[in-house]
């Protein structure tokens, strides 16, 4: 898709600068534009402050017709709208909340042979049926029309792609899943060649195959890129009760008058760490789901224009910061799963420039996250109402469970790479030498020594195979060190002969154990869909030709250790 000869090429090189003010394309813009262009389906994984919106609207000046593009936020419709008017661009939009005969006059407009609307943003329920007809009936007249009004359109060949932003949304196993996205399939049903373009900045593997199928795409073509962002610097700090006292040190030191995210666990703490922080001196506010919507809207826009320098926020505040220059993102309490924590992280720095991404983790913070989540999910922090559904019904709390223990371990880790291990979990492998220490594990000056985990990987994966195979990575932890919990009584677990063989070890070092096994694909990580409730988990399989030579003896396995840790005398037991 990179070759130069297509007959738009010119066309397209002009357009980036005379019109964008871009020099070049950035990693794999060009490419993405032309399979578009060419009328394929494509899926674009990449990160934030990747330059995603250029490869749609660059195509969307060139090509007859309108650019449909489906948003989930108004607040990022009114933006991308803003920003493409500076450019001379004119986009128009509907939603919900729009007077209905202005939504006709844009609508009427579009039709008109010289329409001046070159993109038409929509937010999703205006597409999909997803309203139960019995209690919607007027809104699903309206959003009918929209398609009515896209068949017309079609049929005097004026409808150039549809375009999928932030398309996770179509996926419940992604942290932002919206009902109203699933109902998006109708696009392709009704318009099978008119191609689609889905953009996302999440990159697990289980969430591409949700949405490519959800969305009906065909014959997709798949755009991905790293997911490393080399200017964001990671640290993970042990929170004492001066972390406040902390928190303003770091931010004066590093950040003076820099603009930050503290994220919080709750409403109370976003109020108690803004006041503490406004007596340091700092220009802070708050900013929760329990704010009325005309606040929330207030404080991003003071903070937006550096009015205010920090939010202290619940994962409410997400989705829609288009802030270049955050300067940093500090986690004053654990965030719940690693994929959320990569995507409150990429908020900082989409400008490129070096940026802190800052956590504060003591283990209690763990058990009162728990505590939430089996309270019926993270509720009183978000605002998204798909959020919440899918924390009380979709996923199961095991499942939330396991993703907070994941976090844990990725907190207790002193040794290995923290690009590595969220990359890991993204489904990227990331050699660490290409951190140049801008983590703390890297740029730490502990001194590492090398052991022999062979034994204790060996029966690892007896565990896995013995237990069947249908069991989660923090499950087999637990088991290997002789945990007498629900779970392993339910399935009568203590009467495996290596239930506890792994005491000795602590539960951090035990799961480093295993998920390294999973980088090495000894072990391999499946998503199980439960067909009743739609939910999902994530259990362990043994990849049997790799895992051959550990189970003979054949090959050995060595991991650095801090050299204070005792570790691995394996016990007794022994396959
Ligand atoms: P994403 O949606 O992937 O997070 P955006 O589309 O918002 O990223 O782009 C991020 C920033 O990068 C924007 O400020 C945009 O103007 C800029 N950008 C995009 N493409 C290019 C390019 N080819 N050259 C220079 N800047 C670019
Ligand atoms: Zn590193």
């Amino acid at each position: 898709w990179s070759s130069r000869d297509f007959p738009w090429t010119k066309n397209l090189e002009l357009n980036n600068k005379r019109v964008f003010g871009n020099h070049s394309f950035r990693p794999n813009q060009r490419e993405i534009i032309n399979a578009t262009m060419s009328g394929c389906d494509v899926f674009v994984l990449m990160p934030t402050g990747g330059g995603k919106s250029l490869t749609y609207q660059l195509p969307a000046l060139i090509c007859a017709g309108i650019t449909l593009v489906i948003s989930p936020l108004v607040s990022l419709i009114q933006d991308q709208i803003m920003n493409l008017l500076q450019a001379n661009i004119h986009a128009a939009s509907l939603s919900a909340g729009m007077d209905w005969t202005q939504q006709l006059d844009i609508l009427r407009e579009l039709s008109s042979e010289n329409s001046k609307y070159r993109l038409l943003y929509v937010t999703p329920e205006k597409v999909a049926n997803y309203h139960p007809a019995e209690t919607l009936l007027f809104l699903d007249c309206r959003s009918d029309s929209l398609l009515r009004h896209l068949e017309s359109l079609n049929s005097h060949s004026l409808l150039a792609r549809f375009v999928i932003d932030e398309a996770h949304c179509v996926s419940q196993w992604g942290h932002d899943f919206r009902p109203d996205y699933q109902g998006l399939g109708i696009l392709k049903k009704k318009f099978p060649k008119i191609p689609m373009l889905a953009l996302t900045a999440t990159a697990t593997a289980s969430v591409k195959e949700d949405v490519v199928q959800a969305l009906g795409l065909v014959n997709t073509v798949v755009f991905r890129q790293s997911f490393n962002r080399p200017n964001l610097w990671y640290s993970v700090v042990p929170k004492t009760n001066k972390c406040l006292e902390d928190i303003d040190q770091f931010i004066k030191k590093n950040h003076f008058d820099e603009c930050g995210i503290i994220y919080c666990l709750s409403k109370m703490d976003c109020e108690k760490v803004t006041e503490t922080l406004r007596k340091f001196g700092h220009k802070a506010a708050f900013y929760h789901g329990s704010m009325d919507p005309g606040k929330r809207a207030f404080v991003q826009k003071k903070w937006s224009k550096d009015e205010i320098n920090i939010i202290c926020a619940t994962v409410a505040f997400g989705m829609g910061i288009n802030k270049p220059d955050v300067r940093f993102v500090i986690h004053h309490s654990l965030p719940k799963s690693i994929e959320g924590y990569y995507q409150e992280c990429g908020r900082a720095g989409r400008d490129g420039q070096r940026s802190s991404c800052v956590l504060y983790y003591c283990y209690s913070d763990y058990i009162r996250v728990k505590h939430m989540i089996s309270q019926g999910g993270p509720g009183q922090s978000t605002m998204t109402t798909g959020y919440n559904r899918i924390a009380s019904s979709g996923r199961t709390l095991e499942s939330n469970t396991d993703n907070l223990l994941r976090m844990v371990s990725y907190c207790e880790n002193e040794v290995d790479c923290r690009r590595f291990l969220q990359l890991v979990h993204l489904g990227e492998i990331f050699d660490s030498t290409n951190c140049k220490n801008t983590c703390d594990n890297c740029s730490s000056s502990k001194t590492l020594i090398e052991k022999d985990v062979t034994l204790i990987g060996r029966q690892l994966v007896e565990l896995v195979k013995l237990t069947g195979e249908r069991f989660s990575s923090a499950h087999i932890v637990e088991l290997y060190r002789g945990s007498l919990n629900q779970t392993v009584k339910k399935h009568g677990h203590e009467t495996l002969h290596l239930h506890g063989a792994g005491k000795h070890l602590s539960k951090s070092e035990a799961s480093r154990i295993l998920h390294y096994l999973v980088t090495k694909d000894i072990l391999t990580e499946y998503v199980k869909k439960s067909d009743l409730y739609g939910s999902v988990s994530s259990l362990l399989k043994v990849n049997r030709s790799k895992a051959a030579s550990i189970l003979s003896g054949g090959q050995t396995i060595e991991m650095r250790f801090p050299s204070a840790v005792k570790v691995v005398k394996p016990s007794k037991h022994g396959p």
